[in-house]
C-alpha cells in the first residue's frame, strides 16, 4: 500500500514515510492510494488485537507482520479492561467504552499505537524526533502517555496556564520521564496553537530539530480508530448506526473509512456541541467558519475540523485537484457551500447539535434511567442517538471522572475518581514559558534531540 496527498502534491510514499510526514508537505492530508476491502464476516478471531492485526496488515506494506503484531500487543496491553473497548447495552442503545487507556480518553487508542510506531521507526532508521503540540487538555496527556519513556523521541506540549483542568494539568506533569516537557504558557489555547503553527512554518528550524506532530491529521491515528467500529459491529452482530461525538472529524472519519472498506454501517450520526460547523455542513451543506465557543465538552470546541478534508476527497471521488481548489477557496472565504452534494452527504450522515443545557439534561436522564454516568462529550452522542430513534452504538469518548465538575453540576454529587487519577499528586516535570515564539524556539533549542 502506498500513500498520497488529498491535494496531489505527494504521491507513492510508503506507510512509514506517511507517518513521519504527518501533514502532507503540500498542506494536504495523507490518504491511502486505494481503500482496501475487509468483510467483518471474514474475521475468524474477533478480539480487539486480532481485528487490529487484520486491518493494519492491509494498510502497512513496509513493516514485517510479526512486528506489526508486537506493536499492537504492546500498545493495547496498557488498557485496564481485557476487552480494550467493551460494549454495554441499554435497551436500544449500545455504549462503546473507548476510555480504558492510560489517560481515560479515546485518544489513547491511537496515541498508544503511534508512540510505539514512532519508537520503532526511529530506532530502525537511526533517527531522532521532537514532537511538538498544543493542547486544551485531552490530546496533550494522551500524547505524553503515548511517548513518555520512548527512545529517540522528546515531546513538547504547550498548554494554556489557566485553561486546563487541575486533573488534566497533573496528568501531564506528574511524570518522571525526562523526555517529556509540558509547557504552561501565559495565554489561551489559541496562543499555544499559533506558536506551534509559526514554528512549523520555519522549515529550516523544523528540519534542524526533526520536528514532528501528533495531532489528529496523522494517518496512523485514523488507522487505529477503524478497529473499534469492526469490533462493535461483530459484538452487536447486525447492521447498525454509530453515533460519534465529533470535533476534528478524526473519529467519525475512521468510521466512514470502515464503511468504505465494507463494514455494514447504516449511517453515521455526527453529534456536535454548540460549535456546530459540521452540523451545518451535514444538515444544510453550509461549511462556514465561526468563532469558537467554550462549552461543557471542550474537546469538541473547534472552529474548522482538521480531518474534514479527507471526507471531501472521497465526496469528490478522490479528485485531488478539486480538493486543492476547494481548500484554497475555504482559506480565502472562510466557507464552502455543498448544496449540490447534500443528498449524498445525508445518505451517509445524519447530524444533531447538542447545547450545554441538553448535555446536563442527558447526563441526568441517563443516570436516572440506567444508573450509568456518561461524560459531557458522550452525552452529545447519546442525545443525538436518541433523536435518531433507532438501534445505535454510541462511542463513549471519555471517562466521566475526567469531567467531574460537569458531572457534579448535573447530578449533584461528586464522582469517584479511578485509581490512576486519584493517585496524581505533584507536578514533577513542569515548565513555564512566556507567550512568545522566540521563547519556545529557544526552549526547544536547549532541550531537543538533535
Ligand atoms: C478529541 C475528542 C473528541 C473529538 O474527536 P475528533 O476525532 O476530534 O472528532 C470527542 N470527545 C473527546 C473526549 C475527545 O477527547
Amino acid at each position: 500500500m502506498f500513500y498520497k496527498s488529498t491535494r496531489c502534491g505527494v504521491d507513492k510514499i510508503s506507510f512509514k514515510d506517511a507517518i513521519m510526514m504527518g501533514l502532507a508537505t503540500d498542506g494536504g492530508l495523507i490518504v491511502p492510494e486505494y481503500v482496501p476491502k475487509l468483510s467483518p464476516h471474514d474475521l475468524k478471531k474477533q478480539d480487539f488485537k486480532s481485528i487490529a492485526f487484520e486491518i493494519f496488515k492491509l494498510y502497512i506494506g513496509d513493516i514485517r507482520e510479526d512486528k506489526i503484531y508486537e506493536l499492537i500487543d504492546k500498545s493495547y496491553s496498557a488498557f485496564d479492561d481485557s476487552e480494550i473497548t467493551p460494549l454495554k447495552q441499554f435497551d436500544d442503545l449500545y455504549i462503546l467504552e473507548l476510555f480504558h487507556g492510560p489517560t481515560y480518553a479515546f485518544k489513547d487508542i491511537a496515541l498508544q499505537f503511534l508512540g510505539n510506531l514512532f519508537e520503532y521507526i526511529l530506532d530502525e532508521s537511526n533517527q531522532t524526533l521532537n514532537v511538538l503540540g498544543a493542547t486544551s487538555g485531552d490530546t496533550g496527556s494522551a500524547a505524553i502517555y503515548g511517548l513518555k519513556g520512548k527512545k529517540n523521541v522528546k515531546v513538547f506540549i504547550l498548554y494554556p496556564k489557566n485553561g486546563v483542568s487541575p486533573t488534566q494539568e497533573l496528568q501531564m506533569c506528574d511524570i518522571e520521564d525526562e523526555n517529556v516537557f509540558p509547557i504552561a504558557i501565559n495565554g489561551t489555547f489559541d496562543d499555544c496553537q499559533n506558536i506551534i503553527k509559526e514554528i512549523f512554518k520555519d522549515n529550516a528550524f523544523k528540519e534542524k530539530y526533526h520536528l514532528g506532530s501528533i495531532n489528529s491529521i496523522n494517518f496512523a491515528r485514523i488507522l487505529a480508530q477503524i478497529v473499534y467500529y469492526y469490533y462493535a459491529f461483530l459484538k452487536v452482530g447486525k447492521n447498525v448506526l454509530f453515533s460519534v461525538p465529533t470535533g476534528n472529524f478524526g473519529d467519525i472519519f475512521a468510521g466512514y473509512l470502515a464503511k468504505l472498506m465494507g463494514l455494514p454501517v447504516e449511517k453515521l450520526i455526527l453529534a456536535t456541541n454548540e460549535n456546530d460547523v459540521l452540523y451545518r455542513f451535514a444538515r444544510f451543506g453550509d461549511y462556514s467558519k465561526q468563532n469558537v465557543k467554550k462549552t461543557l465538552s471542550p474537546s469538541m470546541d473547534i472552529q474548522l475540523a482538521s480531518n474534514f478534508e479527507r471526507y471531501i476527497y472521497y465526496l469528490y471521488n478522490q479528485d485531488c485537484n478539486k480538493v486543492k481548489d476547494l481548500m484554497s477557496q475555504l482559506n480565502k472565504n472562510g466557507k464552502l457551500i455543498f448544496t449540490d452534494k447534500l443528498s449524498q452527504i445525508q445518505n451517509e450522515f445524519s447530524s444533531y447539535r447538542v447545547s450545554d443545557w441538553m448535555i446536563l439534561q442527558t447526563i441526568r436522564d441517563f443516570y436516572e434511567k440506567y444508573n450509568y454516568i456518561i461524560d459531557p462529550h458522550t452525552a452529545c452522542g447519546v442525545k443525538a442517538a436518541f433523536s435518531e430513534g433507532k438501534q445505535v452504538v454510541c462511542l463513549a469518548t471519555a471517562h466521566p471522572a475526567k469531567f467531574s465538575e460537569v458531572i457534579e453540576n448535573a447530578l449533584g454529587f461528586k464522582i469517584d475518581l479511578p485509581e490512576k487519577l486519584a493517585k496524581l499528586k505533584t507536578k514533577k516535570r513542569s515548565f513555564e514559558q512566556e507567550n512568545s515564539i522566540k521563547a519556545i524556539k529557544h526552549f526547544i533549542e536547549l532541550n531537543a534531540n538533535v
